[in-house]
């Protein structure tokens, strides 16, 4: 940078801007090789049931084994693959994958619990989604009762679209939720008329609860909304045990968390669903 540069100077150049413009033309050009020699990989997380204390399903997160940097975090890829367009391929790939898993474990004689697959607005909106999702669960031999798809609130503002698509998704029995909640925009109306089965209350309404008296009334008026409208009412991010005490004493009904267990590799995955069985 020249001494003295400002940003009105025609000579200032923004180094941070530009660096971050090259990773991300650098991450959207290794996707697709990554996906071909395979360095992507789910892991699982545990939804846990707040009455009983048992799973009641898993949530499939991607994770990039990149050669060069090691484990790599959706947060810095996914957004990028959604510009690109290549989340529609990759996002095909995870319901394979998801879909293959579950299937091998409830073959296994593991206990039968649904897998949830994240699906990004791009993905769902594609025209070909609703049989892709077919086609893997007939080649994966999979109940489509034993699939979960999480969907953002936002997709949901798209009424005529997602309505016939969230309709037909639901006459084969598969599940939708809607994953974020409070952080997006919908409205009650949506969430009222569209097939959606559980609600899943974003992470950032649970962080300061119990501690907060505000933010413990928040939490409990999203609660009762999701109750109101008959969903099944999950909470994100639970890291504490006064967190989890909190949410089951206020009617939650299932939690994903810190508290119970972080996203783990399939193998941890796999002994966890062994020990739960005995
Ligand atoms: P999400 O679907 O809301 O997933 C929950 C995120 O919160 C996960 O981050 C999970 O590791 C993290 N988390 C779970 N419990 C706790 C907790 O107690 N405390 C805290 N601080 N965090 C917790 P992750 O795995 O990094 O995924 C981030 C986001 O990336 C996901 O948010 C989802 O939107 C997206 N994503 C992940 N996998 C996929 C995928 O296969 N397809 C698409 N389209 N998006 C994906
Ligand atoms: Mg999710
Ligand atoms: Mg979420
Ligand atoms: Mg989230």
């Amino acid at each position: 940078e020249a001494k003295g540069a400002s940003l009105g100077d025609p000579h200032y150049f923004d180094y941070y801007l530009m660096d971050k413009l090259l990773e991300r033309v650098q991450i959207e050009k290794k996707l697709p090789r990554a996906l071909a020699v395979g360095e992507f990989e789910l892991f699982y997380q545990p939804k846990v049931d707040l009455a009983t204390r048992t799973l009641t399903g898993l949530e499939a997160l991607i994770r990039w084994n990149d050669p060069a940097q090691g484990l790599v975090s959706p947060a810095s890829f996914i957004p990028i693959a959604e510009e690109s367009g290549f989340i529609v391929e990759l996002g095909e790939w995870v319901l394979w994958e998801a879909c293959r898993t579950n299937k091998r474990w409830q073959d296994a004689g593991y206990p039968k619990l649904p897998v949830s697959v994240n699906v990004s607005a791009v993905q769902f909106r594609h025209p070909q989604f609703v049989r892709t999702v077919e086609a893997v669960l007939e080649q994966t031999g999979l109940e489509p009762r034993y699939l979960e798809l999480e969907v953002t609130e936002s997709l949901l503002n798209d009424p005529v679209l997602i309505k016939d698509r969230l309709d037909s998704l639901e006459q084969r029995g598969i599940s939708l939720s809607v994953d974020d909640f409070g952080t997006g925009y919908s409205s009650i109306y949506y969430l009222k008329e569209l097939p959606l089965q559980v609600l899943k209350i974003d992470r950032t309404f649970v962080r300061n609860t119990p501690a907060s008296p505000r933010d413990n009334s928040l939490l409990l008026s999203i609660i009762q909304l999701g109750k109101s409208l008959g969903l099944t009412v999950l909470a994100e991010g639970v890291e504490t045990k006064e967190q989890f005490d909190f949410l089951r004493q206020h009617d939650c009904d299932q939690i994903q968390g810190f508290y119970y267990s972080r996203p783990v590799d399939s193998e941890t995955m796999e002994e966890m669903l062994r020990i739960s069985r005995i």
